[in-house]
């Protein structure tokens, strides 16, 4: 009896299962890893992968930040489906509003999950370029990324920032404020900065690549006067964009530095010595080679990059 009594029921799910299509939508939290790095701020660890493999999506660390009233999101991930599993994560921690999305820039591996959280009506932040960044990257990113923005990819789900920072801005999640900081231009020509007051944690995203080779989109000799400021300021941990969840200041920018350096000094010597740049991508920063994931393939990128911004000084 009781055999029949399980096999009816179990029957009885899987036909539940059938005629619920959704149920296969519903994003699976249980996969999605969560650290709480500090009181109320959680991180998402991104895993590494370059742009071709199919976990392209989920590269970026994002996450959100908690206060007595209300949550900000800071990044929402690479595609509606990890945009979708990270808002589960948050409603799985608390039932309070998300009341602002942040996004750090530009990049289509933190922007392309802003779709997830249209439901909750938040006001979403960025830099005083993103509006004008997403606008000129949407086509693109609808062409290249169309199928990571679901079944019915449209450009309204390529979503900008309603609400611009010029320079700095503070916003209060109760008794929880945060800064927010647009830098100039360094990693892209929009990034920007969140500084949780309460713990002294600084969310750099992607002004800070640990393991993974830095890709350089805006100007290297900006980030590396960026950084060499921020080296001066005193946090308790900061948030990278990729690597670890969370790192210890300043030494975690210590790697990232030392790159720019090489590649600062080893492009301008072949520009001064007439190297052309087909062969100077060939030669910079090899010392640098085994000391970063992804190395040979983005190197040169770089290092083209970095000539072509070291040719006008
Ligand atoms: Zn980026």
């Amino acid at each position: 009896m009781m055999k029949w009594i399980v096999l009816t029921f179990g029957l009885l799910l899987a036909a539940c299962e059938d005629e619920n299509p959704q149920a296969s939508n519903i994003p699976k939290v249980y996969d999605f890893n969560l650290v709480e790095v500090a009181e109320g701020i959680f991180v998402h660890h991104g895993v590494h992968a370059l742009i071709d493999d199919p976990r392209h999506d989920d590269i970026a660390n994002i996450g959100f930040i908690v206060g007595s009233q209300c949550v900000a999101v800071v990044d929402t991930g690479g595609s509606l489906a990890v945009g979708e599993k990270l808002r589960a994560a948050i409603r799985e921690k608390t039932s309070k509003p998300i009341c602002y999305v942040i996004n750090s820039h530009v990049h289509f591996d933190h922007i392309l999950g802003n779709a997830a959280f249209r439901q909750d009506k938040p006001k979403f932040v960025g830099h005083r370029n993103l509006a004008e960044a997403i606008e000129q990257n949407r086509d693109f990113f609808l062409e290249e990324f169309g199928e990571d923005l679901g079944k019915n990819p449209t450009a309204d789900l390529i979503i900008a920032p309603d609400v611009l920072v010029d320079d700095t801005k503070e916003i209060d999640l109760g008794d929880r404020m945060l800064i927010l900081t647009a830098r100039p231009k360094a990693h892209t020509s929009a990034d920007l900065t969140v500084l949780d007051k309460k713990t002294n944690t600084m969310w750099l995203a992607d002004l800070l690549f640990m393991e993974r080779i830095p890709s350089l989109d805006g100007s290297l000799l900006g980030w590396y006067e960026l950084m060499e400021k921020l080296h001066d300021e005193s946090y308790a941990r900061v948030i990278p964009g990729h690597g670890p969840v969370s790192a210890p200041w300043s030494e975690a920018m210590e790697p990232q530095q030392r790159y720019f350096k090489v590649l600062i000094d080893e492009t301008r010597k072949a520009i001064a010595d007439g190297v052309f740049l087909g062969d100077a991508i060939k030669q910079v920063a090899r010392s640098e080679q085994d000391k970063w994931l992804f190395f040979d393939r983005l190197n040169q990128r770089a290092v083209s990059r970095a000539y072509r911004e070291l040719e006008w000084e």
